[in-house]
Formats: structure tokens, C-alpha cells, sequence
């Protein structure tokens, strides 16, 4: 395995710092609402909310507010060395309003650390239950859970992973649920049943005893476009879980906090997940947040083992759960979950209209404000061939506009290019109008481009 050279010059930024790419962008000035400011004067509306992670939208009075309190009183305390009553009430906020029974919360400061977290905690839950020979995690093909070497393990994506090869033990994975892709004489439903049947399959090839857990985003984010499985999965999922004493994980740190118009993703089937990952939307910006939810029936053999084997300087940190309580609060107050499920239902419209004018756009998918459209061929979903980079130019023309979106190329088994709209849960009518339209003449000045 060799890592390619990429093919353009490298020009280094003006600036100490590096990225993944040599990208030059312009400097952020400051940030409102939906709305972010460059140096240079430019405003650009935030239609992916960052890394889709600005849930409540920038610059919000009452969480700067109590972050201002909290900083005056301490910016830190250690877990080891003192309680604090920003991370105690966070977990007790949490644990009220996830579903029944996931009220044992371990804070962390990002989403890699909560998707590694909840593997460590399930982990030694199988140790401490006498069933040290499950340890394998199997995940879906293709799926992004972080990028340190724990949660690439479980990540579905040769190109993120194979310079890596020797140094991560991959999981093994299963296809992740692209029905809407399939072109064979099954319903959806039917679809959704042999997508999860694979698991099963899979976990008797790999020896039931030796599977520790399956990891999922009840609604796919960075790797598959804001991809919805037919209804039918969610339940067998579980089913088949159950059947092999495997503990499901949700990986919600894109999904979850009230991103798809439920406070998680799953909540749109009812799910009942045995330990769930949370970040982006907990700290919607403000502060680097994550956290786990678990069971008592998972902590508590763990603890009484001599504890969770686990932890970051960081973890719990007090200004960082002021932020996330007020945050919550934040969104309450407003609705911002009924504001996601509402509006998303206007952005779905507008998304559908593109594809009424675009023919390559070949599905537009998602729940609530987590939203995408995939660039293919309407009749046999064939992807549009790699060198003419439709989503990077469409996140390109659309950035030149004044409009952040997220694109991306599907890897690691399926092939496509999707752009992905998923603005703050604060947005609006007019708002979700102005996005739909400046995506619009971006799409049409690169079809334009590429003469199609
Ligand atoms: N899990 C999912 C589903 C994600 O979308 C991401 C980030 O995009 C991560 C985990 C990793 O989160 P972070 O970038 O905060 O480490």
C-alpha cells in the first residue's frame, strides 16, 4: 500500500498551521445565528452547521451567558479530585430525556472519544460478565465513527484507513442499508430485512461467542449522505442482536441532539440501543463536547470490576457541560426539535424541486434538518464518472455564492456523490428559501460546466 501524491502543488498556508488539504480559506471574523462573517467582508450562511455539529446556531446570549458565569467560578475541576455541578446536571438532563434506561452518561470532549469510549465500555462489560472471548465490533460499510485509531477500526472507509493498515485491527462489516439503490424486484421492506439478515450472517461467520457488538448511525452521516433505512431494519437489528447477546451501539454524534427532528435518531423507530455515542450538537460549537449513555445492567458490572478503565483530562469538564446544560436548555425554550422536524419537511421540498430540474440528481434523502441529494443516474444509480468531482464542484460553486454545504464521494464500496444540507436547528422558512436557491444556481453553473 502506498499513499498517493496528491496531483496539485502543495502550497503551504501563509500560517503555522496545517489541514488536511492545502486549502486557503478566508478568515472568520465572527459568527450569528445561521450566519458567518470573514475578515475580507463576505457573509456566508453555515447551510452544514460546520461539520453538521452548530446545532443551536452561533452566538447564542444565554449559553455565552452561562459559559461567562461558569468561567468566573472555575473553567476546571478533575473528576478524580472534585464532582461538578454542570456535569452532574448535564447527565441528569440527559439521562431524563434519552430513552428508558440509558442514564448512566460518561462525558468526553468529542465524538471519536465517545464512539472509543462506548467500545471500551462494552468491552469490559464482556470481561466483566465472564464473556472475555467477544471483542469483535462489527460495523457497516461504508461509515464514519472518528478518526483515532479506535473508532477508525470500526470506520467503513479504505481511504481513511489503509495508510493505517498493521497499526488498527479492522472490524469485519457488513453492507450499510443503501435500498434506495438496489434495483431488484424486492418492496423497501423487503430490502430492509435482507440488509439486516447480512448482520446475522456475518456474525455466524465470524463465530457468534467472539462478536462483542454492532455499531450503527440509525441515520447514516459522512459516509453515506444523511441515509435513511427502510423501516424494516430497525427492528430486526435488534432482534438479531438479541438473539446473539450482542450489544447494539447507535452512534449518534451527528444524529442525535435533536439533529433529525427527535432529540436521537433512532427515536424515529422506537429504537432501544444498548449504548449510545453523542457529540457534535451537545456542544453545537460552543465548547468540544461528547458523551456515552449506558445502562446500569452494562456500568454496574464495570464498576464493580474495579471500574471503567477509561477517561480524559478533560472529561466532565465544567465550562464544557455549562455550555452543553444551556445549550439543551437553549433548545427547549425554543423548540428546536419541533423547529428541525418542521423545517426539514420545507428543506425536503426544496431539495425535491432541484431534483424536478436536475436529472443527474438521482435520490434526495433524509429526516429532519439532516438532509442530502446524491449525484448518479436516475435509472441504474451508475455514479457520474470520479474526475468530474460533482459534489466538490457543487460545494465549490455554492461556497463562491456565499453557502456552506457538505459534499462529499461515497467510498469503500459504494460509489457516489452526494452534497449534504443540514443547517441549524434554529433555521427558518426564509432561511431554508435562500439556501435551496443559491444551492440551485450552484448545481446549475456546474452542469454548465460540465455540459450536461
Ligand atoms: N461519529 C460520527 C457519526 C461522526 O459523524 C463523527 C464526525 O463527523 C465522529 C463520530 C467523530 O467525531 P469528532 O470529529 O468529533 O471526533
Amino acid at each position: 500500500m502506498s499513499i498517493s501524491p496528491r496531483e496539485e502543488a502543495i502550497t503551504f498556508r501563509p500560517s503555522n498551521l496545517f489541514y488536511l488539504a492545502s486549502l486557503h480559506r478566508p478568515v472568520v471574523d465572527r459568527a450569528e445565528g445561521i450566519h458567518v462573517w470573514t475578515r475580507d467582508g463576505r457573509r456566508f450562511i453555515d447551510g452544514s452547521s460546520g461539520p453538521v455539529a452548530v446545532n443551536l446556531g452561533y452566538g447564542n446570549p444565554a449559553v455565552l451567558e452561562a459559559m461567562r458565569r461558569q468561567m468566573e467560578k472555575t473553567t476546571f475541576a478533575y473528576r478524580l479530585h472534585f464532582e461538578n455541578e454542570p456535569a452532574e446536571q448535564l447527565a441528569t438532563t440527559l439521562a431524563e430525556r434519552l430513552p428508558a434506561g440509558l442514564d448512566r452518561i460518561f462525558f468526553v470532549s468529542g465524538g471519536s472519544e465517545a464512539v472509543e469510549s462506548c467500545i471500551k465500555l462494552a468491552r469490559q462489560w464482556a470481561v466483566a460478565t465472564g464473556q472475555g472471548g467477544r471483542w469483535k465490533v462489527i460495523a457497516r460499510m461504508p461509515s464514519y465513527h472518528g478518526g483515532t485509531y479506535g473508532s477508525l477500526a470500526v470506520t467503513g472507509d479504505g481511504f481513511l484507513t489503509d495508510s493505517f493498515a498493521g497499526q488498527i485491527r479492522m472490524m469485519p462489516t457488513v453492507p450499510a442499508p443503501t435500498a434506495y439503490r438496489d434495483r431488484d424486484n424486492l418492496s423497501m421492506e423487503e430490502r430492509g430485512l435482507r440488509y439486516a439478515d447480512m448482520l446475522e450472517e456475518r456474525i455466524v461467520a465470524e463465530g457468534p461467542e467472539s462478536v462483542l457488538a454492532f455499531i450503527m448511525e440509525p441515520i447514516g452521516g459522512a459516509a453515506t449522505g444523511a441515509l435513511v433505512a427502510p423501516d424494516s431494519y430497525y427492528p430486526r437489528i435488534r432482534e438479531i442482536c438479541d438473539r446473539h447477546g450482542i450489544l447494539l451501539i447507535h452512534d449518534e454524534v451527528m444524529s442525535g441532539i435533536g439533529r433529525t427532528g427527535k432529540l436521537l435518531g433512532g427515536d424515529h423507530w422506537h429504537c432501544r440501543p444498548d449504548i449510545v455515542s453523542l457529540s457534535k450538537g451537545i456542544g453545537s460549537g460552543y465548547v468540544p463536547l461528547g458523551a456515552l449513555a449506558a445502562p446500569r445492567r452494562i456500568v454496574e458490572p464495570v464498576l464493580k470490576m474495579g471500574g471503567f478503565q477509561h477517561g480524559h483530562t478533560y472529561a466532565g469538564n465544567p465550562l464544557a457541560c455549562a455550555a452543553g446544560l444551556a445549550i439543551i436548555g437553549e433548545m427547549d425554550r425554543l423548540g428546536l426539535i419541533d423547529n428541525a422536524a418542521a423545517m426539514g419537511e420545507v428543506l425536503m421540498d426544496g431539495l425535491r424541486g432541484l431534483a424536478a430540474r436536475f436529472p443527474f440528481i438521482a435520490d434526495v434523502r433524509g429526516k429532519g434538518l439532516l438532509t442530502a441529494i446524491e449525484y448518479a443516474d436516475r435509472e441504474t444509480f451508475a455514479p457520474l464518472p470520479a474526475d468530474w468531482k460533482i459534489g466538490q464542484r457543487v460545494l465549490d460553486a455554492a461556497y463562491e455564492r456565499g453557502l456552506i454545504v457538505y459534499s462529499r464521494r461515497v467510498k469503500g464500496g459504494v460509489q457516489g456523490d452526494y452534497t449534504m444540507v443540514a443547517p441549524p436547528l434554529i433555521v427558518t422558512r426564509a432561511d431554508i428559501a435562500e439556501i435551496v436557491s443559491i444551492l440551485g444556481d450552484a448545481i446549475e453553473a456546474v452542469a454548465r460546466d460540465l455540459d450536461l
